[in-house]
């Protein structure tokens, strides 16, 4: 399965790819989390990313399809993977489409996670990340047991940068703009799929699971 997860930011498809990497045994690949290893490496690219990142913006293609060109290449991707967070904008999609392409490993399937956007204000303004394990908590939905310790590894938690509220904001009229006309792209292709990413996180997987393997 060569998959790819839409969805506006905060709609959960890390929390889905973490189960469906169980599930399959297929790498995620996020652009999101590649990008803020690169920042707190304190890598030239990260230096450059961060900027963007701050402000909700999205990466110059150049530097995220470079990052996803070499992801890609690696062995573990032979049997299929899950790309979270990418791609972003119509070019990206074409410039994977014709990656793939030449590698003969076309993407099988594109599932939308669908979220209405007061619900996602409240996930995003919400989310805690683990600075260890990058586990994710919510202080409305998902708490972890103890305030900003994170329940699997003892780590702290933190919010993102990008998590605050005006940047919030910005991120989600980017995704309108620029992302959310990958769901037509990928209609078009006749490969997507749809599920609303509310409720339990076990009920939407137990749905993302009988959708990917609907014939
Ligand atoms: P995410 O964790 O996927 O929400 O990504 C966090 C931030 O990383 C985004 O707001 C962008 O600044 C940047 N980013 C992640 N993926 C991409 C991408 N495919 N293209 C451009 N920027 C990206």
């Amino acid at each position: 399965m060569r998959l790819v997860l839409l969805g506006a930011p905060g709609a959960g498809k890390g929390t889905q790819a973490k189960k469906l990497i169980e599930k399959y045994g297929i790498p995620q690949i996020s652009t999101g989390d590649i990008l803020r290893k690169a920042v707190t490496d304190g890598t030239p690219l990260g230096k450059e990313a961060k900027s963007y990142m701050d402000k909700g913006e999205l990466v110059p293609d150049s530097v995220v399809i470079g990052l996803v060109k070499e992801r890609l290449a690696k062995d573990d991707c032979n049997d299929g993977f899950i790309l979270d967070g990418f791609p972003r904008n119509t070019s990206q999609a074409q410039t994977l489409d014709g990656v793939l392409a030449m590698m003969n490993t076309p993407i099988t399937v594109a599932l939308s996670v669908d979220v209405d956007k007061d619900d996602l204000m409240k996930r995003l303004t919400g989310r805690r990340t683990c600075k260890s394990c990058q586990q994710m908590y919510n202080i409305y939905s998902s708490p972890s047991g103890q305030d900003g310790i994170c329940d699997k590894c003892g780590g702290t938690l933190f919010q993102r940068d990008d998590d605050k509220e005006e940047t919030i904001k910005n991120r989600l009229d980017i995704y309108e703009k620029s992302t959310a006309p990958l769901i037509d792209y990928y209609k078009k292709k006749g490969i997507l799929k749809s599920v609303m990413g509310v409720g339990n996180i076990d009920e939407i997987f137990k749905k993302v699971c009988e959708l990917l393997e609907k014939k």
